[in-house]
């Protein structure tokens, strides 16, 4: 048996969102692979981490009011607990904000500095004066240049598909913010991508194994159009780490992302004593594997290679992309409720095993796109799992439990040839090794219809009627049970849980591929069969989609969690008002163009609120307690514009800002969506 040291990562999900089915087709796609390669005795290792850094955790941050470490910290635990619940088995999930990615970022940074591969020149971008910061182009919007669609974002038009700079939008503004944005230069820090020997290097790369065929042609011709040098920097204020010798310029988010896999693994060394080197020096014979989707391929195709190449350590064996997720034949919709999170999925479906069957009998070894049909999930999980593979258990355990105090009988050796040649063949294993799991999966259930009609063809119900020919009907039925012992083999890395179940009811070690087929022996005792796997409910997919379609938010990122409230403290609703009574009040969006301490007032802060009148307003708040005023400063907010102005100690309040409170402390103000501006209406 071989023993290979191979390491594996899955691309690092975004620490700003839920894990949803398309992201889970990779790590499923992923976790089966690790999961042969385990069982074939190789020494694998799986990590991942959560991404964390960049301009939109920080934004999502300060709009929670809490800090990005916080932020990343609860989605962690979001996304450790989705992976869970689908058996996603990583040796080490991480993060990218560790020691461990810092020093490898650092590392590789100077290293290819010293090569002289790093250069630093000025970058013109849109700059957020009420911010202070230079903004990505999805976080400015503006007019469509081609067909003058209002809200487009800085890349490209989501009415007419055009693609631009953001410097091409017509009247532009920060969706941070609101304001109008300047152009600002600064400099910038470059991987010189261009460099004849990162050219050179690439060109002999980019060939099958280290990625797929139709990868190959894409990169090529990506490389024959010529190759920029990458902006690797980006300016303060950034989530981030801060390059050295840099003050204020830190790494951007798709530098370190990749580097988080050296980061998790040199973690999962130090807890298990492994030797980091062996696996990342530039002789190594050890394998690492890459899986990501296909729109990342740059990424890990090109910089990523080039980069560790030039500092020093091996380049991976192959990059494995795969196709995207469509629902239904089309792309995941939350109109249409498609657009299902891991978390709506458990929440309605019992089972997360049959979604990994569904995606393992559909998985190949392209870059093809991959469907999830919801009826046909339903029939082939039901004909396939249940029809074909549960059935064969659950057909002959009893008799065996009943007739033979749960006793097996001898092997009726010539019915188990196809199993044996298919298992001494190899078949199942090599497309397993080839991630071909569609056709895995076909053999296997070609190999399940053979025992079903072992079975049918004796019939063993009649025999345990008739009765007198009990030696018969204990062959039968324990040859019955090396078949479906051989297939919970085959199908373990697709349902790890399921087959440690079939293992306790078959009283057995985990199975592992053998050296050598063997028959359960006779006088090998079962326990009495439990209901394995029942069907996949239909109405529990239609009440999932429908769910979603009704929790539909348009436009706006997942809600905030917070530590729920108990429902003993939420106050009584007030008296009914008519639709009248409540036009009355004139809520406006407003910017906190200044925010400072009141001296002699404990509780209060001096706001200055600009509505698009010519004059700002003053409102003196009670949110002291609550708010840094620094903090404030910039946002937008919400005031009641018409309230009568109110002469207090400190000057004259001229309305009202808005903030949620309860029973327990804490105070919140309301924030508009990102779009809003000064001075509209709220109704
Ligand atoms: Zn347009």
């Amino acid at each position: 048996m071989s023993n290979r040291k191979i390491l594996v990562t899955s691309a690092l999900p975004y620490a700003n969102g839920s894990i949803h089915l398309g992201h889970l087709v990779e790590y499923i796609q992923t976790d089966i692979w690790v999961r042969f390669q385990k069982m074939q005795g190789n020494q694998c290792h799986y990590v991942c981490a959560d991404d964390t850094h960049g301009t939109p955790i920080m934004l999502r941050a300060q709009k929670e009011g809490i800090t990005p470490e916080q932020l990343v910290d609860r989605v962690w635990h979001e996304h450790k607990a989705d992976f869970d619940a689908f058996h996603v088995a990583f040796d080490n999930y991480y993060s990218t904000n560790t020691p461990e990615t810092r020093y490898f970022a650092d590392d590789i940074y100077l290293k290819l500095q010293q090569q002289g591969l790093i250069s630093v020149r000025p970058v013109e971008q849109f700059y957020d004066p009420v911010k202070e910061m230079f903004l990505p182009d999805r976080f400015i919007k503006g007019e469509c240049p081609k067909c003058h669609a209002k809200d487009q974002y800085g890349d490209n038009c989501e009415v007419c598909g055009a693609t631009y700079a953001p410097v091409e939008l017509i009247n532009p503004y920060s969706a941070v913010s609101g304001a109008e944005p300047v152009r600002k230069s600064s400099d910038h820090y470059f991987f010189s991508l261009s460099d004849a020997r990162c050219l050179d290097f690439l060109k002999s790369w980019i060939t099958p194994p280290h990625v797929q065929n139709e990868a190959a042609n894409k990169l090529n011709e990506w490389l024959e159009s010529g190759l920029s040098d990458w902006d690797i920097s980006r300016d303060a204020p950034y989530f981030g780490f801060e390059i050295p010798n840099a003050p204020g310029k830190f790494y951007y988010v798709w530098l370190d992302a990749p580097i988080g896999y050296m980061g998790s693994f040199k973690k999962l060394c130090d807890d298990r004593g492994l030797d980091f080197n062996e696996y990342w020096k530039p002789d190594s014979t050890t394998e690492l594997y890459h899986f990501i989707g296909k729109d990342i391929l740059y990424f890990h195709a090109l910089f990523w290679p080039a980069e560790l190449q030039h500092a020093g350590y091996r380049t991976p064996t192959s990059v494995y992309a795969h196709g995207f997720l469509t629902v239904n034949g089309e792309k995941m919709s939350k109109s249409r409720g498609t657009f299902i999170t891991a978390k709506s999925y458990t929440d309605h479906i019992p089972n997360t095993e049959y979604l990994r069957y569904y995606y393992a009998a559909k998985l190949n070894a392209s870059m093809e796109d991959l469907d999830l049909s919801l009826d046909d999930f339903v029939a082939k999980v039901n004909s396939d799992l249940i029809g074909k593979y549960i059935n064969i258990a659950s057909r002959c355990a009893g008799f065996l439990s009943k007739n033979f105090n749960g006793k097996l009988g001898q092997t009726d050796l010539a019915n188990t040839l196809e199993f044996q040649n298919a298992y001494s063949d190899g078949e199942i294993a090599r497309c397993y090794e080839a991630r071909e799991y569609s056709r895995a999966l076909r053999e296997i259930m070609r190999l399940a219809d053979v025992a079903n009609q072992y079975i049918a063809e004796r019939k063993p119900w009649e025999l345990a009627k008739t009765g007198g020919r009990d030696d018969e009907l204990q062959v039968i039925c324990s040859t019955a049970l090396t078949l479906f012992r051989d297939l919970t083999l085959y199908l373990k890395p697709v349902l790890p849980e399921l087959a440690s179940r079939v293992e306790a009811f078959l009283n057995i070690a985990p199975l592992a591929w053998h050296s050598e087929w063997q028959a359960l022996p006779a006088g090998h005792s079962i326990n009495a069969y439990q209901h394995l796997m029942t069907r996949l409910d239909p109405k529990l997919i239609a009440q999932m989609v429908a769910d979603n379609q009704e929790s539909l938010t348009p436009e706006t990122p997942a809600p905030a969690q917070t530590t729920p409230v108990p429902q003993a403290v939420i106050a009584p609703l007030s008296e009914t008002i008519s639709l009248e009574d409540f036009s009355k009040v004139d809520l406006r969006v407003a910017r906190i163009v200044n925010a400072e301490a009141v001296e002699g007032a404990q509780k209060l802060l001096k706001l200055t609120l600009d509505i698009g009148e010519a004059q700002p307003r003053t409102v003196f708040a009670g949110i002291k307690s609550a708010y840094d005023p620094e903090k404030l400063r910039g946002r937008l907010t919400v005031m009641v514009a018409n309230l009568a102005p109110r002469k207090m100690k400190f000057g004259l309040s001229e309305g009202m800002v808005l903030a949620a409170s309860g029973d327990t402390p804490g105070l919140y103000i309301l924030s508009p969506d990102d779009g809003a501006q000064p001075g509209m209406r709220i109704k």
